[in-house]
């Protein structure tokens, strides 16, 4: 953090800023220009409200931050390396990570019934997938949709885990639910309308399993990052960050905005894995084959794609939803750019 003050700031204010600020535990560095004086804030700076500083003299002309507000989700808490998180599942232990081959997740937006869930699990681990998704409780936009089966729809997914021995993920929306989840879940997600609930995040935090952490549809990078701080702060340090499209002007045409570029920046800003979500991204199933390609060229860690058996009659994101041979194909086209890459290893070689 740096303080700049106004040219002509009175020395008596610059002393008196400084008595202040090494009263907080803080190690004020003054550098004294022609015209101006810079302080120079060393120490635990990441909790300070810059705008909170400023107020602390008329004479300080503004406050500006100079390393990241998010300090365990940064990547230089790491020392600039990756983080991995790897999470047991019944076939093994899966790694999501910078180094590792990466990791797709696939499955129905809804847990609507046995058979779809068992048939849907079997075939997107035939193709190469190592999770299996689907939610039991579901964020709606309306209280009339379908909202998801709840607790019976967490058995559902322990039998169709046990059937095809892929892991889990399934999101929380309510924190009383979480242990519930937890108890059948690999990775427990927290959606993106969620994704400023904070104390949903602390109460994720406080417990073991690894957390996929969607990106609000209007999040910033920051906004993004500093949610992933709240989960890491509270003890868990299993985070998995999840670009699932942002808000932009289009509606038409694509029901949300890919931001593919998000994944270049968090590798430079975080230590924490990446992963994509194509089908909300785009919200069409006839556009996830190209965004899926293009998040592995640009480095994503991991994959999360909807498959439903017969998305005409899905009962929640049917449109953006691949039939499993749709979904077999994608692997195939997936594993040459992945292949090009040298990060594949869960799913056939394209011939
Ligand atoms: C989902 O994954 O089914 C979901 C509701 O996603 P999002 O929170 O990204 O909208
Ligand atoms: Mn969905």
């Amino acid at each position: 953090m740096i303080i700049v003050m106004q040219s002509g700031a009175p020395e008596t204010e610059i002393d008196r800023l400084d008595a202040e600020l090494q009263s907080w535990g803080l190690k004020p560095e003054k550098i004294v220009g022609r015209y101006k004086v810079v302080i120079g804030l060393v120490g635990e700076t990441a909790d300070l409200d810059p705008l909170q500083l400023q107020e602390m003299s008329p004479w300080i002309e503004q406050v500006l931050r100079v390393e990241a507000p998010f300090k365990r989700a940064s990547r230089q808490f790491r020392h600039g390396e990756a983080s991995e998180v790897r999470v047991t599942t019944p076939d093994g232990e899966v790694i999501f990570g910078e180094h590792q081959p990466i990791i797709t997740i696939a499955g129905p937006c809804s847990v609507e019934n046995e058979d779809m869930i068992v048939e849907t699990a079997k075939r997107v681990k035939a193709a190469g997938a190592k999770f299996l998704r689907g939610g039991a409780y579901k964020p709606r936009t309306s209280p009339y949709a379908f909202q998801g089966h709840g607790e019976s729809a967490l058995d559902l997914l322990a039998k169709a885990r046990e059937a095809s021995g892929l892991g889990i993920i399934t999101e929380v929306m309510d924190a009383a639910d979480l242990e519930r989840i937890a108890a059948v879940a690999d990775v427990v997600q927290v959606g993106a309308r969620n994704m400023q609930n904070f104390a949903l995040l602390k109460k994720v935090g406080a417990q073991d399993k690894p957390v996929l952490l969607k990106r609000g549809m209007s999040a910033t990078i920051e906004e993004w990052l500093m949610a992933a701080e709240y989960v890491l702060a509270a003890g868990n340090p299993n985070v998995i960050l999840c670009e699932r499209g942002i808000r932009t002007f289009d509606s038409r045409y694509t029901r949300n905005t890919l931001d593919l570029s998000a994944i270049p920046v968090l590798r430079s800003l975080t230590h924490l894995p990446i992963t994509v979500d194509p089908s909300h991204g785009t919200g069409w199933s006839s556009y996830v084959p190209a965004m899926a390609k293009a998040a592995i060229a640009a480095g994503t860690d991991a994959l999360m794609i909807e498959v439903h058996p017969n998305p005409q009659k899905a009962l929640s994101d049917g449109p953006q939803s691949l039939t499993p041979d749709a979904f077999d194909n994608l692997m195939q086209e997936l594993a040459v750019v992945g292949n090009a890459i040298g990060r594949w290893q869960n799913a056939p070689v394209f011939a």
